[in-house]
């Protein structure tokens, strides 16, 4: 990989791609650049030469036609806060499409309750928008300001992680149809955006033709540029209040988590076991009527105390209405601050086993390299995602100014997600050095799937290669 200032001069298509975005839309400059250099974790930066910044879903067209006709490799970009590194630059040629300036909002539609927007919005201006009309968006739960619809969608396992995932699903279960600019300039709409030419209102997935839109959630940008999204909107949701309960035993903790997330229907929003000497299981429920809060509350807090579960102190009530009320997290410091985040999805059954594996190969690797001694600290916890799967997360902070603790920090983070794919999980980031490991446990069979549809696609192979190993 070369260094910013090693590589000089004009990129050869600059002038054509000028053309197409205008020369203010083009960054050239090493101190432009910079920012496009890497994600919000220590894994290894890349060198752009070009970035563009395209104003319409016309120039992203016209931006890969010229890049597959010349075979000029291409990648794309959001927000940059992927969690596992951006992806590769195939050469130093490569142009990287900024997506941030497609930042409107299409339509708010109240009959049907969708909203349309350009996929480089940020999270937090497209909720800011509908929360204006007292409607209500699934986005993320902590970089809501700082990445985009398209990032979201295509970086995240099942299209992004909203806030009440543990009673409402993934990114995935709310998107409704997608527009597509395909690596040689081709556009296209799936469901809602109109596969079928005489209706642009079908919001039945899989209703016009099989499923296409799932193609492309979390494929971390590999078969197209999203510049559309149409999502399900909802109501303004009522007030909500938490509570948590603390248990000295892993057992008990799990044993009350399991009773919970069984029951039907779900009763909370939101639900979290987090680690310490203790295991603090917090949640928050929500209802218009504050007497139904307050019964709701009280019957989980029954079934805790029948397993073990104390109540908590006030430190350990605050704990709890941060896992709702995320002010704090979702400052740029918090975001960017110098953390390895090991994410991943697992079966309820494994949950008990997997999650205890993990936290120990962190805390031995720690305590093994006196890691502690390089500024390293960790936490851990999970939650549930609907009824069948539960969310484990490991956070791992180091002390930026030490080149050791950070190299240390990111070789354990590739280990933790080798092995936790090698448990047959699903790792978070479909992107960066998470795609790659999750690839590299794909069947034959799989990989020369995904490979014939890339080809079909992308012919020249121009558009985010290297990720999923591609
Ligand atoms: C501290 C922290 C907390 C996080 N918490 C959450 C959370 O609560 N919920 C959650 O869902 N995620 C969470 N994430 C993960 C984050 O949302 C994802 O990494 C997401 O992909 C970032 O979006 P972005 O706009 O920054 O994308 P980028 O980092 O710019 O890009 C990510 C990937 O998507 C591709 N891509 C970007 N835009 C497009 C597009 N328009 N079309 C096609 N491909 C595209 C890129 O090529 C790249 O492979 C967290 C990340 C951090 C650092």
């Amino acid at each position: 990989m070369k260094a910013l200032q090693e590589v000089s001069g004009h990129h050869p298509l600059q002038k054509s791609l000028a053309q197409i975005v205008g020369e203010r839309n083009i960054i050239e400059l090493e101190s432009g650049l910079i920012s496009y250099s890497r994600d919000a974790t220590p894994y290894p930066s890349i060198a752009p030469r070009i970035v563009v910044r395209p104003t319409s879903v016309e120039q992203i067209s016209e931006v890969l036609t010229l890049a597959n006709a010349h075979r000029n490799p291409v990648i794309t970009l959001g927000g940059r806060t992927s969690l596992t590194g951006l992806p590769p630059l195939a050469n130093e040629d490569c142009i990287v499409i900024d997506t941030t300036l497609l930042s409107h909002v299409l339509e708010i539609d109240e009959t049907n309750m969708t909203v349309t927007a350009e996929c480089g919005i940020i999270m937090g201006a497209l909720e800011q928008r509908l929360a204006k009309k007292g409607l209500f968006v699934h986005t993320v739960n902590v970089p809501l300001h700082f990445v985009t619809l398209g990032g979201v969608l295509s970086g995240v396992v099942g299209g992004g992680i909203p806030q009440k995932s543990p009673l409402y699903g993934l990114g995935m279960h709310f998107l409704l149809g997608l527009k597509l600019v395909l690596p040689d300039g081709r556009v296209i709409d799936t469901n809602a955006h109109g596969a079928n030419i005489h209706q642009k209102r079908d919001f039945i997935k899989g209703g016009n033709g099989p499923d296409i839109t799932g193609l492309f959630v979390g494929d971390g940008g590999l078969f197209g540029v999203k510049v559309h999204a149409t999502l399900r909107i909802f109501s303004e949701p009522p007030p909500w209040e938490a509570d948590c309960r603390i248990f000295k035993d892993y057992d008990k903790v799990l044993k009350a988590y399991f009773r919970l997330s069984k029951l039907e229907p779900i009763p909370y929003a939101q639900m979290r076991v987090r680690d310490g000497p203790d295991y603090s299981l917090a949640y928050n429920v929500e209802a218009s009527d504050p007497s139904q809060r307050k019964a709701v509350l009280g019957f989980i807090g029954r079934i805790c105390e029948e397993e073990g579960g104390v109540k908590g102190s006030e430190k350990e009530m605050i704990g709890a209405r941060m896992l709702r009320d995320m002010a704090e997290l979702r400052t740029e410091a918090s975001v960017r601050s110098p953390k390895i985040l090991i994410a991943f999805f697992m079966a309820n059954t494994d949950l008990p086993k997997i999650h205890q594996e993990i936290k120990n190969l962190i805390q031995n690797e720690i305590s093994s390299k006196h890691l502690d001694r390089l500024g390293v600290s960790t936490f851990s916890g999970f939650i549930p995602e609907l009824q069948n799967s539960s969310y484990g997360f490991y956070s791992i902070s180091y002390d930026d100014k030490s080149e050791e603790s950070k190299a240390e920090v990111l070789s354990l983070g590739k280990l933790c997600y080798q092995r936790v794919v090698e448990l047959g999980c699903c790792p978070e980031p479909h992107q960066g050095f998470g795609s790659q490991a999750m690839a590299r446990a794909w069947s034959s069979e799989y990989r020369s799937l995904i490979l014939g549809i890339k080809r079909s696609l992308d012919p020249r192979m121009i558009l985010n290669r290297g990720l999923w190993d591609i």
